[in-house]
């Protein structure tokens, strides 16, 4: 039979996939001998059961029901008890960490009775009592019974005015117990579930239900975590921060998150339950201070945090509890950190002995490479700064002020910049931080709501800015000097620094992109550490990596940043500008004579072109694509030249180019007379430039082209090109590899056929995609993507990352088979995908020689090759 339920003895860290994160980390901080309290965990396979069927498994009542006997016999006391209550909170727990994404019930256990017997077995505490008990309902009324938060929210402000939640006496908490009942009462017409059982039982479905909230769906998506895991239930002995001045509640890092120094962070409220601490209702104190006021129980804490980072050989984070001068570990997970940290923590920990340069590189990954590229404000700018706060998520970001969540969203979808700004955030406002460019509050720490999802985003944020007083309902914030901030006007967040100015700050290259510029030597530890990590991954990478570039400076940059050769050099950009004008002239062209002549203008113009990049690649491999845009792209506008007929004001010529324009129309341009077929249809132009490339090879000392025809999608188009290039290249004395994207997919299919004229392939993804999918790219992302997001038909666009299952089973087939045919056929991808690093794991495991992508990319793609040749393909290593 299935066992649905585990006791924290019996679990362990490996055993996240089934029981969540935080309940396989509770069991091995148990296993390790840590003072945790007993507990015991559901399954998320008990939770994906509910959630298909709407009831929870046959014999889960039972195996629950077994396990709080057990828990009740070694708390010697039992749920709810009157006279002596155990009491206990219902926790959810994913796989993935979703911060306050999901529901958590503490208290569970008390009623009218048991709060008496609560306050008289805490000797006579009954303030404690009653903060318990208040502290149920509010939780379990908002969680469970689906009731407004912010009636209690009120309720319990109204009640306390401009007093602090721990100076209330007893009877004003026994007071708030009954408004709080009544709005129970009101809101569901029910009583309050005085049974302690009931309490649990509702409470396990309420954390299983909350897979499912809003919230957590669209997080799931932001983080690609998949949608169907399913969250696991930790049921624990509740342990109370909120027994007075001697106890309290804490989170801690073992290390900088920001920064990844080593030392001891976290944040301490006296007098506290669970989630007041990252809430902000009461100034948190720095950890540190935990050293005077219990000296015994930080002595444990600091040990307790070396013990766990050598066991889980990695940055941890810590919630914790202490109980009348009692430490107690609530939570354990290696802990999110941002990008900078993230390549530090690695090396360090290398350097600590504690793990390898191989599992150095698989613990950053090419997406926090990239935020390391983002640019960051000028030095030596003009700012005026109006406030500092913490440096919680590092980057630049300048936008408008905006004061909630909808209105982010609102003005991120006109394509403005925002700065969501807030007093601080809770998990209501995920979908406006996703959608602005960076985060402010005026309160809470690192540790804070806003905080750690920014940094598990990768947004920019700055938090706690304490000088600063947001208003909210007045959609504006004051800082001292007098300055306002309204809705709309223009600041500008460091959070690397924690600094805010007013107006636009210009920003500059950041540190990691001047190092891949080779303008400088690593100096900073930063710098040092990517550089030993980009080392390693090179050392280790099979793929290659190359460049889309089609410039001599785009080639140049690429080469600094470590691509080995140029895998899509497109010429379209070749034939604008000034040269427009004689590619009308081979369009309007009315004899042999005319057009070759046009030809013959543009040759010596695409050999220095070619010229140019050879040099700038110095014998690296150019693979040069030939024309592939229809050439009424190049033409002037169809309602331009209409109007100027229309008018009067046309030129005999401008008659001329919109009877050629509306000769070329076409109803579907991307199906049209594009790539191999206008090298067919149109004689002379690919014979044009395979000879500019013939002859600017021949003047560069050790180039080496590489000719690709675009479009192909039967290997008969390929061979008559080929043979007419390979007379060209053998008279001008020059020898180039002649090849072929595949982005159709009957080039794919037939790629035996295919590769006999081919000596290389490269996949052109993005129109594969669109042909596999039967997308028009321009088109459908912004018509229905987002629906199609929301149906769970994809997960992320199929154009972002590569879609294994239909356009990567095209490539695997065009590989196998294009390689039985030809065995040292040269494979490699030039699509958008080739720097997406999932994309670049699957090119890795599908066998291609390189990928290709833009400069920018390079250094991503160099690092998730080299990580993808050290791990197998896992979402665990995210
Ligand atoms: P989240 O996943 O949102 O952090 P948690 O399940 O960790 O939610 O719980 C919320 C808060 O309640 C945390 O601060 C946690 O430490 C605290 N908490 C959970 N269980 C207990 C317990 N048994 N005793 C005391 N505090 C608890
Ligand atoms: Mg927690
Ligand atoms: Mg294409």
């Amino acid at each position: 039979m299935a066992k649905y339920v585990y006791d924290f003895t019996e679990g362990n860290r490996n055993l996240k996939d089934l029981l969540g994160g935080k309940g396989a980390n509770l069991a091995e901080m148990t296993n390790l001998g840590l003072p945790v309290p007993h507990g015991f965990t559901i399954t998320t396979e008990a939770c994906r059961h509910y959630l298909a069927e709407g009831s929870v498994p046959s014999g889960l009542d039972q195996e629950v029901a077994e396990h709080l006997e057990a828990l009740e016999a070694k708390m010697g006391r039992k749920l709810g008890q009157a006279d002596d209550p155990l009491l206990v909170s219902v926790r959810s727990g994913a796989k993935f960490s979703m911060p306050g994404m999901m529901e958590t019930v503490l208290n569970i256990g008390l009623n009218d009775e048991s709060v008496h017997g609560l306050a008289k077995q805490s000797g006579g505490n009954d303030r404690f009592a009653w903060d318990s008990y208040r502290r149920l309902i509010q939780m379990f009324g908002k969680t469970v019974l689906g009731i407004d938060g912010d009636l209690f929210e009120r309720a319990l402000d109204d009640l306390k005015g401009r007093r602090h939640d721990t100076d209330l006496d007893s009877g004003e908490l026994q007071q708030l117990v009954e408004t709080y009942k009544g709005i129970v009462r009101d809101q569901t017409g029910k009583d309050f579930p005085a049974d302690p059982r009931e309490q649990m039982r509702l409470a396990v479905m309420a954390v299983f239900d909350s897979w499912n909230a809003p919230r957590a769906i669209l997080y799931r998506r932001q983080e690609r975590i998949p949608a169907d895991l399913g969250t696991a239930v930790n049921i624990m002995a509740m342990v109370f921060g909120n027994y007075g001045n001697d106890s309290g509640t804490g989170v801690a890092f073992t290390r900088d998150p920001g920064s990844g120094q080593q030392g001891i962070y976290g944040d301490y409220l006296q007098n506290a339950q669970g989630e007041d601490v990252v809430a902000g209702i009461r100034n948190t104190i720095p950890l540190q201070d935990l050293e005077h006021l219990d000296k015994p129980s930080y002595d444990q804490l600091v040990d307790i945090m070396e013990t766990l980072e050598n066991h889980y050989r990695d940055l941890c984070d810590i919630e914790f509890t202490i109980e009348r001068g009692k430490l107690w570990m609530l939570q354990t997970r290696v802990g999110k950190r941002t990008a900078a940290a993230a390549f530090c923590i690695a090396t360090q920990l290398v350097d600590q002995g504690l793990i390898t340069m191989d599992e150095a590189v698989t613990r950053v990954t090419g997406d926090q490479l990239a935020q390391l590229m983002f640019p960051r404000f000028d030095g030596g700018a003009d700012k005026k700064k109006i406030a500092k706060g913490m440096n919680a998520s590092p980057g630049a970001a300048v936008g408008k002020a905006v004061f909630s969540s909808e209105r982010a969203v609102e003005l991120a979808g006109q394509g403005e910049d925002v700065i969501l700004v807030r007093r601080e955030t809770n998990p209501d406002d995920l979908a406006g931080m996703i959608a602005a460019r960076g985060i402010l509050t005026s309160r809470g720490g690192k540790t804070s709501h806003a905080a750690v999802v920014a940094r598990g985003m990768g947004k920019t944020c700055v938090c706690g800015a304490e000088d600063l007083d947001v208003q909210t309902a007045e959609r504006r914030f004051t800082a001292p000097g007098g300055v306002v901030v309204s809705e709309g006007d223009v600041i500008s967040i460091d959070g690397t620094s924690g600094e805010v100015y007013l107006g636009e700050v210009p920003v500059v290259d950041s540190a990691v992109v001047e190092y891949f510029e080779g303008a400088t030597e690593p100096q900073d530890d930063l710098v040092k550490a990517v550089d030993r990590i980009m080392r390693h991954a090179d050392d280790k990478r099979r793929l290659g990596v190359r460049a889309n570039a089609d410039t001599p400076e785009d080639a140049a940059r690429a080469r600094r940043f470590g691509a080995q050769g140029i895998g899509l050099c497109r010429t379209e950009h070749m034939f604008l500008g000034e040269r427009r004008q004689l590619v009308e002239d081979l369009v309007l062209a009315s004899s042999d004579e005319e057009r070759q002549a046009a030809l013959d203008a543009l040759e010596p113009l695409q050999k220095s072109d070619f010229i140019g990049i050879f040099q700038a690649m110095q014998g690296a491999p150019v693979t040069i694509r030939l024309i592939d845009p229809p050439l009424h792209e190049f033409l002037p506008d169809i309602v331009d030249l209409s109007v100027k007929v229309a008018t009067g004001a046309a030129t005999d010529k401008d008659r001329e180019l919109l009877t050629a324009v509306k000769r070329l129309h076409e109803q579907n341009p991307m199906l049209g007379l594009r790539g191999v077929r206008l090298g067919l249809i149109i004689p002379g132009l690919f014979a044009m430039q395979v000879r500019a490339i013939a002859q600017a090879a021949a003047e560069v000392p050790g180039a080496r082209p590489e000719i690709m025809i675009p479009l192909v999608a039967a290997v008969q188009e390929l061979e008559s090109v080929r043979e007419e290039a390979v007379k060209i290249l053998a008279d001008a004395g020059v020898s180039a590899l002649i090849g072929t994207m595949i982005e159709v997919p009957r080039a794919a299919l037939t790629a035996a056929q295919i590769a006999e004229a081919a000596e290389f392939f490269s996949f052109g993804t993005n129109d594969l995609t669109q042909m596999a999918w039967g997308f028009s790219r321009d088109d459908v992302e912004a018509a229905f993507f987002s629906r199609y997001l929301d149906l769970g038909i994809f997960g992320v666009s199929p154009f972002e990352t590569l879609d294994r299952e239909g356009v990567g089973r095209l490539m695997e087939i065009a590989v196998r088979e294009g390689r039985q045919a030809r065995p040292d056929l040269h494979l490699g991808i030039c699509g958008e995908h080739g720097g997406d690093p999932d994309s670049v794991h699957f090119c890795h495991d599908v066998g291609l020689d390189y990928v290709s992508c833009s400069p920018f990319r390079i250094p991503v793609a160099r690092l998730e090759a080299g990580r993808a040749a050290l791990t197998e393909t896992d979402s665990d290593t995210r």
